[in-house]
């Protein structure tokens, strides 16, 4: 008998390539099945996503087929948001998704699409596949929001922008103007319509992967089951299987990083990093770098070009460097390392000196970092992670965060320094409760993981459902 077949749909960017990319790592593995996946590119022929699907082709077992995107400049408008793009770009492929699904031997039986791709969910159906499910890369609070959105769309009044009272999800965490996620906050641009569309589209699916685990967020995954309106909503089965996080890079030895940070104390250094594509502007960096400073603790800065020097190409890495405050460098010499280039950030996290993590919270962050016990200055800028930053402060209690969005004011030296403190310096209580949490949820995701833990049993209980193992 043929392996059993699943094709997984990644939408155009690396950040929806690299969560798909994983999940089929975890599926091969741990389920034995053949795993194809499919990667829409963003078509703008850049060399960085063609090497690094390249790359990711070489170290996993699954088979990946670049799907080159279509032209949709007339689909859109020409102020369209990356969002509505992809989402509008994902449509477009139907047909190509389709043949290329019709193509492959043995013929697949199951799809998954990420969050992004639910348009093309009909290609399944199409081709007469057993079922077809959506991969939340992201939290349950999140999927919550997003099958509640088309509710809120039919009540809530204005713009979600000037809301004054928290908006309410059966069963959830209301969520107030500093979690709301960053496109659904005007109605009339085309990004908040796809985002209701998506949220409608979610329940048409066989059921929802998403990346957290039982132990997490136990709370809201009852809700999504168990409330009798969300419940309504969701509709289909929903199935926590994380943390999926990427495994360890290889790291070629000697390396700056790792030869600095094996000379730190244990837990002493805080790692400040915000993703592949945050930047902050000049004015916050300036002040990012005096709070570190003044903070008097050790870190590790993944810099990189402030806001205002974008786009320009001809900013070197000498001249990022030199946009920090006259002298930093030489008075935080031994104390701290910045680095410009790009950090291979799972090793990092794990590296037994790091003790804090001020990150974006974007979601695969933090997984990175809560599996590693460290605990999180959450410094949101865009997309859900304010919301995230919300999550790791007041529900699970494994971060601090900035009194006001960064995204919206320059944060000021004194907090920054009084956050850094709070989450690496051992003489304070609320950063030692904060510290003793993230260790106790990196135990809890590894229990997850481990055979008959809740992830581990989710995610056969959901191959059983659709006859991918027996
Ligand atoms: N990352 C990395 N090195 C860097 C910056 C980012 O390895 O210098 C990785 C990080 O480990 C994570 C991903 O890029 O896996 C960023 O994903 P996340 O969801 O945290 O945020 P995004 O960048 O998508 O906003």
């Amino acid at each position: 008998m043929d392996q059993p077949h699943a094709v997984l749909v990644a939408s155009p960017g690396l950040g929806h390539l690299i969560p798909i990319l994983e999940l089929g790592n975890r599926l091969s593995s741990v389920l034995n099945v053949q795993v194809t996946i499919l990667a829409v590119t963003s078509g703008s022929s850049s060399s960085t996503e063609t090497e690094a699907i390249r790359a990711a082709a070489a170290r996993t077992a699954c088979q990946i087929t670049e799907l080159p995107s279509m032209d949709i400049d007339n689909l859109v408008e020409p102020d369209a948001t990356v969002f509505t793009k992809i989402m509008v770009k994902v449509r477009a492929m139907k047909s190509s998704v389709r043949d290329a699904v019709e193509s492959m031997k043995p013929k697949p039986t199951v799809m998954i699409v990420d969050f992004l791709g639910t348009g093309l969910m009909s290609v399944a159906d199409d081709l007469g596949l057993t079922a077809k499910y959506v991969y939340v890369p992201s939290h349950a609070w999140f999927l919550a929001m997003m099958v509640y959105l088309p509710v809120w769309d039919t009540t809530v009044e204005g713009e979600y922008v000037e809301i004054k009272e928290p908006l309410k999800i059966p069963g959830c965490k209301p969520m107030g103007r500093k979690e709301l996620v960053e496109t659904m906050l005007y109605r009339s641009d085309q990004q908040y319509k796809e985002c209701v569309r998506a949220g409608l589209e979610v329940p048409m699916s066989d059921g929802v992967l998403v990346n957290t685990w039982e132990e997490l967020q136990g709370n809201t995954l009852a809700a999504l089951k168990e409330d009798e309106e969300l419940s309504r909503v969701m509709k289909v089965p929903v199935y926590p299987i994380g943390p999926i996080v990427r495994s360890k890079e290889h790291v070629e030895k000697p390396n700056t990083i790792f030869e600095w940070l094996d000379k730190q104390r244990e837990r002493s250094v805080v790692y400040v990093c915000l993703g592949s594509g945050g930047t902050l502007s000049l004015e916050q960096t300036i002040e990012l770098a005096w709070g570190l400073e003044l903070s008097g603790q050790r870190f590790l800065w993944i810099l990189r070009r402030p806001a205002s020097y974008l786009g320009s190409s001809s900013i070197d890495d000498d001249q990022v460097i030199a946009s920090l405050p006259e002298g930093f460098l030489d008075r935080t010499c031994g104390v701290g390392l910045v680095v410009t280039q790009w950090a291979p950030q799972v090793e990092i996290l794990s590296h037994r000196s790091i003790g804090g993590f001020l990150s974006h919270c974007g979601w695969s962050s933090v997984l990175e970092s809560l599996t590693n016990g460290v605990p999180i200055m959450a410094w949101p800028l865009y997309a859900e992670q304010w919301m995230n930053a919300t999550l790791l402060t007041e529900e699970i209690g494994v971060a601090v965060r900035t009194s006001e969005l960064p995204s919206e004011r320059v944060i000021g030296r004194e907090e920054v320094a009084f956050l850094v403190r709070k989450i690496v310096a051992e003489e304070d209580e609320e950063g030692q409760r904060i510290r003793a949490k993230a260790e106790e949820v990196r135990v809890s995701s590894e229990r997850a993981w481990t055979k008959g833990g809740s992830s581990h049993s989710s995610l056969f209980e959901w191959a059983k459902g659709c006859r991918l193992v027996s």
